[in-house]
């Protein structure tokens, strides 16, 4: 399995891929080299390494035997030529932009990103004289007239944080191209197993490994893939000069322990996000559902095209004001409040009482994040459990105690018994 095969499913290679035990004394698991430098066997030799004239690794903040090993097995996945690891997702996008970017250069990015990436973007790059605008790439109109000769590089996520907008890889990709600017989209929703933006025409592919791809909510980190040329441009430069922002072996191996169930572990957030996301619609006490899986979704057509799954994120917005979301989030027990996503654990935040609350309400309204939107990383728990938490939750916000919450009527969520709930459609059926 050390070489290339295209004959290979997605989980053969996310197992295999890039290793072969018997070169190293038959260890089932790649060594981890924890090594900062590396010996050269001359004089000549160290010259030839550090001038590219041989392959070889020479110190670990630009590659690592280990790293290497991750590196190519994400492009694999992702169907790149090569792939790049990192110290955080934030280090791969900022190492991929400084490398990418110059001073009077014009960046396009969706109107919806990550929140630290549109910081970076928004108040870092403008530091350095590179102007960004953000324009509504589900509007290919508007984006093919926003593009100009400047416009070095476009930036979107899809499915987008935190609202679940869809944007038209191959659409964005292609207008691009044509410009002459660089795509590059961020992958972290949906993983390689649910869609490969490369074949779709993307040039560059970032992802936190944080997320999915560690799945265990136990690292930091990230990756890039894309032509070999372009990721070996980041690593001398973006990496190498610019960030240092270098993976630790340790957490390649981590990473790499993670990606053996990726394609288990997708299909279980997928379907189980599903069953919620078709919960939440019924419930009385929720007034929209942003789920690419629902039919309901505005571009569902364009989810079913570019993605093999729905994933495991839902947004969602409740009746009542900011205190209904307070309410809900102090009422669950066993689903956890916190940020991040992709974990086994289920993880849900209220962006406005919690990472948004020092926001004014404008600002919020300004970011597209309504007082009641809540942010929901389904679990890989039994999804009855994750239920039965929601139905607790909502029942114990309806006391009067806990403010006057959702006007729902209680008879109509206790007769959505939960075997009604586990009939609905499976993702499966929908795909
Ligand atoms: C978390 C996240 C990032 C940033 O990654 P870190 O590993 O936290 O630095 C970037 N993009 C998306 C979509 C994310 O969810």
């Amino acid at each position: 399995m050390s070489e290339q095969s295209n004959n290979t499913g997605f989980a053969t290679n996310a197992i295999h891929f890039a290793y072969d035990a018997q070169q190293e004394q038959g260890a089932l698991n790649p060594p981890l080299h924890l090594s900062s430098t590396y010996t050269f066997e001359s004089a000549e030799h160290g010259a030839d390494l550090f001038a590219g004239n041989a392959q070889g690794h020479f110190y670990s903040r630009i590659s690592n035997p280990t790293l290497d090993i991750l590196e190519k097995r994400i492009a694999c996945l992702e169907g790149a030529q090569s792939g790049l690891s990192f110290a955080s997702g934030m280090g791969a996008i900022s190492a991929t932009m400084w490398t990418l970017l110059q001073s009077g250069d014009e960046v396009l990015a969706d109107i919806t990103l990550y929140g630290c990436t549109y910081a970076f973007m928004q108040h870092g790059l403008s530091k350095f004289g590179v102007s960004v605008k953000f324009v509504d790439m589900t509007d290919t109109d508007a984006l093919a007239s926003a593009i100009t000769p400047r416009t070095k590089l476009v930036y979107f996520e899809t499915p987008a944080n935190p609202n679940m907008r869809i944007v038209d890889i191959q659409t964005v990709c292609s207008l691009a191209r044509d410009a002459g600017a660089i795509s590059i989209v961020d992958n972290t929703y949906a993983t390689p197993y649910l869609t490969q933006p490369i074949a779709l025409g993307a040039d560059l592919v970032i992802h936190s490994a944080t997320k999915y791809l560690g799945g265990h909510g136990d690292l930091v980190a990230g990756l890039l893939v894309g032509s070999t040329d372009l990721v070996n441009q980041v690593r001398v430069e973006g990496l190498k000069d610019m960030t240092g922002a270098c993976m630790s072996p340790f957490t390649a191996m981590l990473i790499m322990r993670g990606l053996k169930t990726l394609e288990l572990r997708m299909q279980r957030h997928s379907q189980s996000a599903q069953t919620v996301a078709q919960y939440l619609t019924d419930h009385s006490a929720v007034k929209h559902v942003y789920y690419p899986g629902l039919v309901e979704h505005p571009q569902h057509e364009l989810a079913k095209k570019q993605m093999r799954l729905f994933g495991g994120m839902i947004a969602f917005e409740l009746n009542g004001g900011l205190e209904s979301g307070k309410a809900l989030m102090n009422e669950l027990k066993m689903i956890q409040r916190a940020v991040s996503l992709g974990d086994a654990e289920s993880l849900i935040q209220h962006p406005a009482s919690m990472t948004h609350a020092a926001y004014t309400p404008e600002q919020r309204a300004a970011h597209g994040i309504s007082d009641t939107l809540v942010r929901f990383s389904v679990g890989l728990e039994s999804v009855a459990d994750i239920l039965n938490d929601f139905d607790q939750a909502f029942s114990a916000c309806h006391e009067p105690s806990t403010g006057s919450l959702m006007a729902k009527d209680k008879a109509v969520i206790r007769n959505q018994t939960l075997d009604q709930l586990r009939s609905v459609r499976h993702l499966t059926d929908c795909v």
